[in-house]
């Protein structure tokens, strides 16, 4: 087999066999210190495919960073086949600040394929896309809950993407939801360039959740050893069948109070089956909350205070 050429970031070229961690640079802060993004290479001494892992697109989702250092500890680029771009703080302006989105709160998923001279979001987007996403053939972007919102570990994936569904399916997820592709999201942008991307979702924003990142990393790792990427031995087998869901939905409060989740993350429903009470600070007025249809609970509200219409369970539809 002939030689692997270098991977080259910036210049700076990264031998076969070899790990090398970048800084990409984006701006400097009004302060004047220069900001990077985090870009780790490693580079199988083998041919193969390169895959893209992202996490922190929105700045708060802090799962993702610990599934991307898993992943990273059990790869190696002396036995791995083809090349690992791992990106695990894409937005390092948020992710200093605890927040989902940019300084001008703007919201980096909404912002891709982005441009070099544009907004901080759009620059953002467009070195990612430049460095990372137009140097990969898959990519696997690694999401949780928003802010006092809990998911059930889950992919989102359009599923008329035939490589991409078949991917999720590999990566074995408990539950897989039709997503359709959002304008400026960096999945609608890797589907227009043609590169299968999955969309993780475990946990909720500003924690760790030790289901969803065994979930994810093992996702991971299944799918890199069905691109032929590592031999994986021992990395476990998905042990369920993921629950297909046809659509998904909130149910809203009817009123506001207290909200009580009755029903455990992840359990099966009947139509019109109780998921928890609504009730006032001293126990009264309980207001039974049901299910709207045949499905899975894939997410609930975890700040109990709720006013009449917010969302507080999510339920997938089999
Ligand atoms: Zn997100």
């Amino acid at each position: 087999m002939s030689r692997r050429e270098p991977f080259e970031v910036l210049g700076q070229a990264v031998a076969p066999g070899r790990t090398q961690r970048f800084e990409l640079p984006v701006s400097r802060l009004p302060s004047g210190a220069e900001i990077g993004v985090p870009l780790v290479v490693v580079h199988g001494r083998e041919r193969g495919p390169t895959v893209w892992l992202s996490s922190a697109v929105h700045g708060d989702e802090v799962n993702g960073v610990e599934v991307i250092r898993r992943v990273l500890a059990r790869v190696t680029a002396r036995e791995l086949r083809g090349t690992l771009l791992a990106v695990p703080i894409l937005n390092v302006y948020g992710f200093a600040e605890g927040s989902r989105y940019l300084p001008d709160r703007r919201d980096l998923n909404r912002s891709f394929p982005g441009s070099p001279r544009g907004s901080l979001a759009a620059r953002l987007a467009h070195l990612f896309v430049e460095q990372v996403l137009d140097r990969s053939d898959v990519g696997i972007d690694l999401h949780t809950g928003g802010t006092h919102r809990c998911n059930v570990p889950q992919v989102r994936v359009a599923f008329d993407d035939e490589r991409a569904l078949a991917l999720a399916h590999v990566f074995g997820a408990p539950v897989l939801v039709p997503s359709s592709l959002r304008d400026g999201s960096l999945r609608a942008t890797a589907a227009k360039r043609g590169k299968p991307c999955l969309l993780f979702e475990g946990g909720e924003a500003n924690r760790f959740d030790r289901e969803a990142i065994e979930v994810a990393e093992g996702g991971v790792l299944r799918v890199l050893r069905e691109l032929g990427m590592i031999a994986g031995e021992d990395v476990p087998e998905a042990d369920l069948r993921p629950f297909l869901a046809r659509s998904s939905r909130w149910v809203r409060a009817g009123r506001a109070g207290l909200f009580h989740l009755d029903v455990a993350p992840g359990s099966a429903v009947r139509k019109d089956a109780p998921l928890g009470r609504i009730e006032d600070a001293f126990g009264g007025r309980s207001l039974a909350v049901r299910s709207p249809c045949d499905g899975l609970v894939v997410g609930s509200a975890t700040n109990p205070v709720v006013y009449r219409g917010d969302a507080i369970v999510h339920v997938a539809e089999g």
